[in-house]
C-alpha cells in the first residue's frame, strides 16, 4: 500500500505550458532590472544571467550574492507581465489535481503574488494547502537539497520517501530523487531519464503515472 502523504508541485511552466510565453515575458522583465537598476550592459546580461543560473539556482539568488539586491523589490519587479494574455484555465486540470486524497503543497522559485496571481488565472485557487516560495526557502532555492529539506520541514513531514514531486526542470527532480521524492517530469526536458521516475508531456497527463503509483 502506498504511504505518500504529499504531492508537491512546482508552479511555472508545470501547471501550463512551457509554450505560453509566461518564461519570455518573465526573462524580458529580469534582463530590465538588470539593465536599469544594475546599470549592467545589454550586451553582457545573457551571459552573466546564464552563469548565476548554473551557479546558484536562480538569476536572483546569484544577484543577491553578489549584487545585494533587495529579493521582494526584484521579485515584485520580474513578475509584473500580463499574465491573463499568456495562460488560461483549464477545468480538468482542477479536477485531476483535487482528486488525489494527498497532501497538496506548491513549491516554486518564484514567490507567492506571482504564485497566487498564477493559480487565480488558471482557476486553480483553493487546490493546494499552502505555497512555499523563494522566500520561504531563503536563502536555498531549488535545486539545492536545502530547499527541499527546508519544504519538508515546513510541511511538516520529516519522510522525503513519502513525498512526490512533479517539475519541468530535471535538475530539480535529481536533487529531490536524490532526497527520497518519487519524481514526475511535466515536459519536453526528459534528456536525462535519470534525474526522475516517470514523465509526462504535460501535466493534463498526470493520472498516468498517479492513479498506477497511489492505487497501489
Ligand atoms: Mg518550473
Amino acid at each position: 500500500v502506498n504511504d505518500y502523504s504529499i504531492i508537491f508541485y512546482d508552479l511555472d511552466e508545470t501547471l501550463y505550458p512551457a509554450s505560453s510565453g509566461v518564461w519570455e515575458a518573465i526573462a524580458v522583465r529580469i534582463n530590465a532590472y538588470m539593465r536599469d537598476r544594475l546599470a549592467l550592459s545589454e550586451a553582457e546580461i545573457p551571459e552573466i544571467r546564464h552563469g548565476l543560473y548554473l551557479e546558484y539556482g536562480t538569476t536572483m539568488r546569484g544577484l543577491e550574492a553578489l549584487y545585494g539586491i533587495d529579493s521582494q523589490d526584484y521579485l515584485q519587479y520580474v513578475h509584473d507581465i500580463p499574465l491573463h494574455e499568456l495562460i488560461t484555465p483549464d477545468q480538468r486540470l482542477r479536477q485531476l489535481i483535487a482528486s488525489y486524497p494527498q497532501r497538496r503543497i506548491i513549491l516554486t522559485n518564484a514567490d507567492v503574488p506571482h504564485a497566487q496571481r498564477v493559480l487565480r488565472v488558471l482557476d486553480l485557487e483553493g487546490c493546494f494547502e499552502q505555497i512555499i516560495d523563494v522566500v520561504a526557502v531563503s536563502p536555498y532555492c531549488k535545486p539545492q537539497p536545502e530547499a527541499f529539506l527546508r519544504a519538508l520541514e515546513i510541511a511538516g513531514e520529516p519522510d522525503p520517501s513519502r513525498c512526490i514531486l512533479i517539475d519541468d526542470k530535471p535538475k530539480n527532480l535529481a536533487s529531490a530523487r536524490q532526497l527520497g521524492f518519487y519524481t514526475i517530469l511535466v515536459g519536453q526536458n526528459g534528456d536525462n531519464p535519470d534525474s526522475y521516475h516517470r514523465s509526462v508531456q504535460t501535466i493534463s497527463e498526470l493520472a498516468s503515472v498517479l492513479d498506477p503509483l497511489l492505487a497501489r
